[in-house]
């Protein structure tokens, strides 16, 4: 069973260390983030989320805010009285 043992210290230290590099190079999350979706989308083959909303928010250069993103010029339009 001295295998078995051994197997088990060597996963626990990888899982260790994955976690401690995985968190060491987590990017800090900026300003303008990227919807959930919209990121899925362009990590698959750098496609553009089919979502209306995001669609819409991309044609205005903007993450779209309903899904999770955010921008980071969050003036207020002008000019509305
Ligand atoms: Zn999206
Ligand atoms: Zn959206």
């Amino acid at each position: 069973m001295k295998t078995l043992r051994i197997l088990t210290v060597v996963a626990l230290g990888s899982l260790l260390s994955f976690g401690l590099f995985a968190a060491n190079d987590a990017p800090k999350a900026p300003a303008g983030k990227k919807a959930q979706c919209c990121v899925r989308a362009a990590a698959d083959n750098n496609k553009a989320c089919t979502h209306p909303c995001c669609v819409e928010a991309a044609k205005a250069n903007k993450n779209c805010e309903r899904c999770g993103g955010t921008n980071t010029a969050d003036a207020p339009a002008p000019g509305k009285s």
